[in-house]
């Protein structure tokens, strides 16, 4: 049985005001059956997991450098990430992979690198709207599952997170069809490469405007377990009914 998980990318939002809806979540999350992460800039990591650490919710980096350390102006290690105080980090997310270049093979080192330091890779996948309009999508996330996830996967050092990349941030959401139809084909992909045990037990998260009103119907659907949220993991107030929906 995989234990369902929201997990709140703040992506670039977020001062020191922000951990007052942190706090707030917190306090809400007393009796939290579900694994609950978020993941605040870099710069609140510290604060945040100090403020967490006696809580149901985990905290998490956004993004980590293969390389344990070295001459990477600007970048983070996963060593670091877990000093800091995180548990995960998210890989390969489609903004990292447009604003940065980030290749699946980037992708899959981050991963490595990730589960050295001994964190849960979130890796993230999604096909744009034209490969979707062109009837590309399951050889798109199938390819990007294939080339950012090295093997030695499993249920306690991954999630897959699916995100459609014309979904993030629009308001748009895929019907529970479309959900469900890649779900159940990346569950089908887990299974043939790493067998029917471990691929029962990797998470698969659904990431794109999830919201309050719509988050029950998605985690209702074949093979989603979970949400990677953006937008409404800001405010407890909307990530807190997210949560109870799982
Ligand atoms: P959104 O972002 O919930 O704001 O659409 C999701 C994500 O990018 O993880």
């Amino acid at each position: 049985m995989r234990q369902k998980m929201a997990a709140g990318n703040w992506k670039m939002n977020g001062t020191s005001a922000a951990l007052a809806e942190l706090e707030t979540l917190i306090q809400g999350q007393h009796a939290a059956t579900s694994e609950l992460l978020i993941c605040p800039p870099a710069t609140l990591l510290s604060r945040a997991a100090e403020l967490a650490a006696v809580s149901p919710v985990a905290i998490g980096g956004q993004d980590c450098h293969a390389a344990t350390s070295g001459a990477h102006t600007g970048d983070l290690s996963s060593d670091m990430l877990k000093d800091a105080g995180a548990t995960a980090v998210i890989l390969g997310h489609s903004e990292r992979r447009a604003d940065h270049s980030e290749t699946s093979e980037d992708v899959a080192a981050k991963t490595k690198s990730a589960w050295s330091a001994g964190l849960i890779a979130i890796v993230c996948l999604g096909e744009t709207l034209a490969e979707r309009e062109s009837g590309d999508t399951l050889s798109v996330v199938g390819n990007q599952l294939a080339a950012s996830l090295p093997d030695g996967a499993t249920g306690q050092n991954t999630v897959i997170a699916y995100e459609p990349v014309w979904a993030i941030g629009t308001g748009k959401v895929p019907s529970l069809a479309q959900i469900a139809e890649v779900h159940d084909f990346l569950r089908q992909a887990l299974t043939t490469r790493f067998g029917t045990e471990m691929a029962d037990a990797i998470r698969l998260l659904y990431g794109g405007s999830v919201k309050p009103g719509n988050a029950a119907e998605i985690f209702a659907t074949s093979n989603v377990d979970g949400a990677l949220v953006g937008g409404a993991s800001l405010k407890a107030a909307d990530f807190s009914p997210i949560i109870a929906a799982l």
